[in-house]
């Protein structure tokens, strides 16, 4: 499946075959456009006890080959990512409505993935330890753990995947993959990769669906690790359930409510861009995203005047165009939660300083504008018939630690913006503040403030003159606090798809 829209009714990829399955059909929509993509199957426990049985058989012949056979066939797919680039940013964009500029990046980030994952097959992977003993000899040898299911969320419907499943296919995992219900058409297309690279039956499976299905995955003990990348209500629930099972796994990478941080001293200039970006690319569905600016007294008055007229003009678009900054929401459902957070901002005294939930016809891109969807209550709820878009929303107010809409994750184009006094360590007391501890920027021409935010911020990723977002595999990715536990992606995902073996050996011609 490459292009547009067929009659054909998509199923799921098991045991190298593919199947319909028992269960309900359900569809892909283009945000941008309301449109149906594509009808697919939707699994079932039975589909994923029949992936899961394969996954088991496949293992033991799997972990056999050396690690570069089996970075031969992630080889492929790197070079399939490449070359499908445009396309398959394109369908990104079709199917989640990012910016195509964000559609490609994540295919981009895919294939750095794949490319570093299939690439480390051949670096050291364990360490020589001296032993206390002369004569012995200390290993750490690192072993495959089995059966690992693959749970990943719709806003980066590529990358993420080949984020956990790369790194788990080559240290000699097999694995069952589901792919998120609103992105089903990524699913299939990369399931096709793997077909169509080889892989051997039952290494890699694709089961389609909910959360029902993702839940079959994780509660099943076959399953030796779980990955998963979502929210942190349905993370907190698989790593409490599943962490608590002798002898699995869960490593688990959820959201977070971002703060940037502007000291006296900042450059605008770089504080005002990082602030936009941060908080209304993709629409602010991103895990990265920036939900709480918190700025210093002295540069208050200019950085919120510059930060509000750029965030009421920001032109909300068709996401194809190149020209687009922000493109719409991902789902009717989402539009709501947008609300419900705006709503509960206003409720615990918010300023509001810019509110575009509800953009004007004129704003929204030509042919997309006509019926406004109306919310439970009657209300106009900002998701249009012709699909979900929403506009920035903006406010001001006195920092409180206990206040919900400065602690829960709205995940769109939300922000708060905080006036502090003080030193950088008061600015990072506020940063601090949430129950979240994902990534977070400072903007500061003073080392020292960069140093003790660096040293003081308690968040995985975190970004000095940057915008807050942004990610290389290299880097390990993940966070603290509410937002994650084990790193289910990128380098660190090693961690947590092996065991490691202490080996000592004797080489001495007593034993003492
Ligand atoms: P979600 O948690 O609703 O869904 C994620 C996946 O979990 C989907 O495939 C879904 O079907 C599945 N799922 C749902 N219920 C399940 C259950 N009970 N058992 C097993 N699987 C279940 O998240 P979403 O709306 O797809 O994604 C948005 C969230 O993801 C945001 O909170 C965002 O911050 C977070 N996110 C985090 C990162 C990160 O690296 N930290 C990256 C991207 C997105």
């Amino acid at each position: 499946m490459s292009q547009q829209a067929t009659e054909q009714v998509y199923g799921h990829y098991i045991g190298g075959e593919w199947t319909e399955g028992s269960g309900d059909t359900f569809e892909s929509e283009n945000p941008a456009t309301g449109e149906t993509l594509a009808t697919f199957r939707r699994g079932t426990a039975a589909e994923v006890d029949r992936a899961l049985e394969a996954a088991d058989e496949a293992f033991e012949e799997w972990r056999e080959l050396s690690y570069i056979d089996r970075a031969e066939y992630l080889w492929d797919i790197y070079h399939e990512l490449r070359e499908r680039h445009q396309e398959l940013g394109e369908i990104v964009t079709k199917e989640c409505g990012k910016e195509i500029s964000e559609g490609k990046a994540d295919v981009t980030e895919a294939w750095h993935m794949v490319e570093w994952a299939a690439g480390n097959a051949r670096h050291p992977h364990g360490d020589v330890v001296p032993s206390e003993v002369a004569g012995k000899d200390s290993y750490m040898r690192r072993k495959p753990r089995g059966v690992v299911g693959c749970i990943t969320p719709w806003n980066f419907p590529v990358a993420i995947p080949f984020w956990h499943m790369a790194i788990a296919l080559v240290e000699g995992n097999t694995v069952v993959w589901k792919p998120a219900e609103q992105t089903p058409w990524c699913g299939q297309i990369i399931a096709e990769m793997f077909e169509d690279a080889g892989i051997p039956d039952g290494v890699f499976n694709m089961v389609q669906g909910f959360g029902d299905a993702g839940a079959a995955i994780t509660d099943d003990e076959r399953v030796d690790t779980v990955l998963f990348t979502g929210s942190a209500e349905v993370g907190h629930g698989i790593a409490d359930k599943v962490g608590g099972e002798p002898g699995k796994l869960a490593a688990c990478e959820m959201g977070g409510k971002n703060g940037i941080v502007v000291t006296e001293n900042a450059d605008m200039d770089t504080a005002v861009h990082s602030a936009v970006m941060s908080s209304f690319k993709t629409t602010g569905q991103r895990c990265v995203s920036s939900e709480r600016l918190i700025v210093h007294e002295d540069v208050y008055d200019e950085f919120k005047e510059r930060f509000v007229d750029i965030a009421q003009d920001i032109a909300v678009g068709d996401p194809l165009e190149e020209s687009t900054f922000m493109g719409p929401a991902i789902e009717a459902d989402h539009v709501e939660k947008i609300h419900r957070h705006n709503e509960l901002a206003r409720e615990e005294g918010a300023e509001v300083l810019v509110d575009r939930f509800e953009l004007e016809d004129s704003e929204i891109p030509e042919g997309h504008e006509e019926g406004a969807a109306t919310a439970a209550d009657g209300e106009r709820s900002g998701s249009y018939a012709n699909g979900h878009w929403v506009g920035p929303f903006v406010y001001e107010i006195d920092y409180e630690s206990d206040l919900r809409c400065l602690n829960e994750e709205c995940f769109g184009p939300h922000v708060a913006l905080l006036e502090y006094s003080g030193d950088i360590e008061d600015a990072v007391e506020i940063h601090n503040d949430t129950p979240y501890g994902l990534a977070g920027a400072i903007i500061s021409e003073d080392y020292r403030q960069l140093n003790y935010f660096r040293d003081h911020a308690d968040i995985g990723l975190a970004y000095a003159n940057l915008p807050c977002i942004g990610a290389e595999v290299q880097l390990p990715f993940g966070g603290v606090k509410k937002s994650g536990n084990g790193y289910p992606s990128a380098r660190e995902a090693i961690e947590a798809v092996t065991e490691r073996t202490a080996w000592t050996m004797n080489n001495a011609d007593e034993i003492e």
